[in-house]
Parts: C-alpha cells; structure tokens; sequence
C-alpha cells in the first residue's frame, strides 16, 4: 500500500511536531548530532528498552515493543506498552525531562495508540508520558482532537518526505536546544531568506 519511502516513522511525529526543520534534517538528509539533551533522552530510552519485560502487580509490561499501522504507513517500537489484567492497553512513552507544554510528545504518544488499536482490534483511549526527571507520570487521554493532529501530522511528514524539501528554519527559543543548530544555521538562513524576500519585493518594475 505505502512505497518504502513513504512510511513515516513514529519518532518523525515528535521531531516534526518541535520544529518541521528538525524532522526534515534527519530524516531527509540523515543529519544526526547528539547534545547533552538528545544524549539523556537517548540513554532514557536505552534504559527503558532494556530493563525485562514480564509481570508486575496487575499487568504484563512489554518494552521495546515493534509497532506498526498499515492504515496510516506509520511504524516504530513503544518503549513501553502495559497490558493490564482488566484488558486495558497502556503506552508510556519514557522522556527525559519535565513534561511541561509535552504535546509534540503526547501526539508520538498518540500515534502509538492509533497502531496498536489497529494491530489488536481494541480501543486505547489513554496513555502516559513518564518523566525520567522527576520520576513520575501524566496521564494523556487520546482525545479525537489529539487524533486528528496526529493523523495530520503523519500527512504532513509524509508530503515533506515526497516532496523532498526541507522546511525553512523556526529561528526561535526552540533552536539553542537544538542538537542540529550548527547544522541547520537558523539565523544565517533566516537572514538570507529575509535578504532574499526584500531584494525581490524590491526589485524594479520591468519597463514595457
Ligand atoms: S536549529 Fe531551530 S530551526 Fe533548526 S532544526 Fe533546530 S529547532 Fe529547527
């Protein structure tokens, strides 16, 4: 159904999400930098994948658990995904920091449960984001607005994907926390693109 090259990965949610740039950086043109943020959060993931699955209490946890959409050309593996005794199926998606304005996170977390719904023919209304920082977690109901921005967000990566085009930089707050800010130069860019709009908006009527 979908071309190799069209299958958007469940990571590309997140990226796209936090800065269009950023998703098409490393997943057009495979730039990857790791910074102090991007290695914590990596070594969260890795500790979160590793740890065994099996029982606990009233639930099976599986970790590191393959997941895949054919509907929407979305796959990925869920760092956590809890099968509660009472039937209930529950992503946590692990994050290094405080949660804070997390919803670049909660529609990565959402696009989880939009495959595993499709996967078991059940529904996930819920989930979690689990912060590694302060140890606790926050419950994100999978609300039909939420769902509609994630399957949105998927379309837009996907059309930037076959277009080819990386979007212009955000040149904002987001970028000192950036791991690809050398690679991206958001303020030369932005400069230029500000040199070139002015350049052209004045250029010279052509005489008839
Ligand atoms: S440096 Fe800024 S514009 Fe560039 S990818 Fe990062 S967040 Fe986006």
């Amino acid at each position: 159904m979908w071309a190799e090259e069209e299958i958007v990965l469940i990571s590309a949610i997140e990226h796209y999400a936090y800065c269009p740039r950023q998703c098409g950086l490393i997943h057009l043109e495979q730039v990857y930098e790791e910074n102090l943020f991007t290695l914590k959060g990596r070594q969260v993931h890795e500790r979160a994948h590793e740890a065994p699955s099996g029982r606990e209490e009233t639930k099976r946890v599986e970790r590191a658990l393959p997941l895949w959409s054919d509907r929407l050309g979305l796959y990925g593996v869920a760092d956590v995904v809890e099968f509660w005794d009472d039937g209930t199926i529950y992503p946590v998606e692990y994050k290094r920091s405080a949660l804070g304005r997390a919803r670049p996170a909660a529609l990565q977390l959402c696009a989880q449960a939009l495959c595993l719904e499709e996967m078991l023919g059940v529904p996930v209304p819920r989930g979690a984001l689990y912060s590694h920082q302060t140890r606790r977690r926050r419950e994100i109901v999978l609300s039909s607005s939420l769902r509609q921005e994630t399957e949105a967000t998927i379309e837009s990566i996907r059309a930037m994907l076959r277009d080819g085009s990386l979007p212009p930089p955000v040149n904002d707050r987001r970028c000192p926390r950036c791991s690809l800010v050398d690679a991206c130069a958001p303020t030369a860019i932005s400069a230029a693109r500000r040199f070139v709009a002015a350049r052209l908006f004045h250029l010279p009527r052509d005489e008839p």
